[in-house]
């Protein structure tokens, strides 16, 4: 199971990639929406941890271009921003989860689970072809 996780906030994603490489995940972190979208558009991720609020590209931003190129990869929004306009706002452009923080990383890992046990990702790679 390969993860891109997006936060630029150091320490949190520091945190949240140890604490998933240590449940078995290979994890590539990045703090930018734009760096997101290159790996994105390269690699092949079952799963991206998405934060909304970053600089440059907005996480919004972020879902609206996975879209836009074909980029089928599950999101799971990871925020701040906790109204429930923004998050049906994030599960409108196509996010599978919106998690709001501060989290309970268990909990966390248990949604995380959930979006990989269902075989979405698969069924997203397929689709891709
Ligand atoms: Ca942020």
């Amino acid at each position: 199971m390969k993860i891109l996780l997006v936060e630029d906030e150091p320490r949190l994603n520091d945190f949240i990639c140890k604490g998933l490489e240590q449940q078995g995940y290979t994890v590539d972190a990045v703090t930018t929406g734009s760096e997101a979208l290159s790996l994105a558009a390269t690699e092949s991720y079952d799963l991206i941890i998405l934060d909304v609020m970053l600089p440059g590209l907005s996480g919004f931003e972020v879902l609206e271009n996975l879209k836009k190129f074909e980029i089928k990869v599950p999101v799971i929004i990871v925020s701040a921003l906790n109204s429930s306009e923004r998050v049906i706002e994030g599960l409108d452009k196509g996010a599978i989860d919106y998690i709001k923080k501060p989290f309970d990383f268990g909990e966390f890992l248990a949604r995380v689970r959930a979006v990989t046990r269902k075989g979405l990702s698969r069924s997203f790679t397929n689709f891709r072809i």
